[in-house]
């Protein structure tokens, strides 16, 4: 709590918003981190003269400031990862629900909120990483089979305190129901060999280091760390492939219900689905674009096309209590 109410201060002494020489202009908040949103804000402000101010913050803490700044927040839009934490900035009644026939054209249904509240930017895939010295493709399955006893002692996961482990569990449930979801979060637990690690750089590092064999990561994470080490012995698999396909999750954007500007902050979002921005927003991570007209880049094609859920992302912010519940029945730290 100390840590969050020091965050918000840092973030209130850092950010004065003084007028400028341009016309319009936008306030961003954005959970993204700076390097990854830059480029794109550059762009837009090269083409259209529209300056962009923004703010860079962990999801939690930015959500937060929204809630307790209320109308009075200089904030036009909010950009965050994750459709849970776009779900909750929702559910706190901080986002304008928009109408656009761009947006709706441009971003799947499952990849945006069905009010408008918020829609997705980009396609994170949560997949199944394996040292490939150890594991043959042909020995994967689907999520479910992480819990076969073949893989007692070899699964290694990122802690289920991170809110994309509650929406991988939030869409599991989505897909299998709570009784069946819950036998195989307990199966998973039963296979770990090591305590959860903090985050899906160590998840892949552990599996690496042999320490494991498989585990469950953003595709990202692995993108960056081959990009560092090609030499290591990793792979990625598409699970259940004949199934629901693999799950993926979003960073995504809503408009501030109480910005004054909330026409500016709609274009603005509209050309973010759009074909240029798409690769922008999506190739700084290495994610995928949400526009399904828009190619990946190059260097994350290689990992080969897939078949991906299409439940609605909603339900990882619908079901995520009812996630955070079973994992802890379930034991999964
Ligand atoms: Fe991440």
């Amino acid at each position: 709590m100390k840590k969050i109410v020091f965050l918000i201060t840092l973030l209130s002494v850092g950010v004065t918003f003084t007028s400028t020489a341009f016309s319009k202009e936008l306030v961003v908040y954005s959970a993204r981190k700076e390097h990854l949103v830059k480029p794109v804000f550059d762009t837009y402000q090269k083409e259209t003269g529209v300056k962009i101010r923004y703010i860079t913050g962990k999801a939690p803490v930015l959500l937060q400031r929204l809630i307790s700044e209320g109308s009075k927040t200089p904030a036009d839009l909010l950009i965050t990862v994750d459709a849970g934490n776009l779900w909750h900035a929702a559910k706190e009644g901080i986002l304008l629900p928009v109408n656009s026939a761009t947006l709706k054209a441009n971003v799947p249904s499952h990849y945006r909120d069905k009010n408008g509240y918020w829609y997705g930017l980009s396609v994170r895939a949560r997949t199944i990483a394996y040292n490939s010295d150890k594991v043959k493709p042909e020995d994967l399955k689907d999520y479910e089979n992480l819990g076969d006893s073949k893989w007692k002692n070899r699964l290694i996961l990122r802690t289920s305190k991170k809110v994309y482990n509650q929406s991988l569990v939030a869409m599991l449930i989505a897909e299998n129901g709570k009784e069946k979801t819950s036998r195989i979060v307990k199966d998973w637990v039963g296979n770990l060999a090591a305590p959860p690690y903090s985050s899906d750089t160590k998840v892949l590092e552990a599996i690496a280091a042999g320490q494991g064999d498989v585990g469950i990561v953003n595709t990202y994470y692995y993108g960056r760390l081959i990009r560092k080490r090609p030499e290591l012995p990793l792979k990625l698999f598409w699970p259940d492939q004949n199934g629901n396909g693999v799950h993926v999750n979003i960073s995504g954007a809503g408009v501030i219900k109480s910005s004054d500007n909330s026409g500016e902050a709609i274009k603005f979002l509209e050309w973010l689905s759009g074909t240029e921005a798409q690769n922008l927003f999506a190739d700084v991570n290495m994610e995928y674009p949400v526009n399904p007209k828009v190619n990946p880049n190059s260097e994350v094609a290689v990992w080969g096309k897939f078949k991906s859920s299409s439940i609605s992302l909603e339900k990882a912010g619908e079901l995520q209590a009812e996630a955070i519940k079973l994992m802890d029945i379930a034991g999964y730290k």
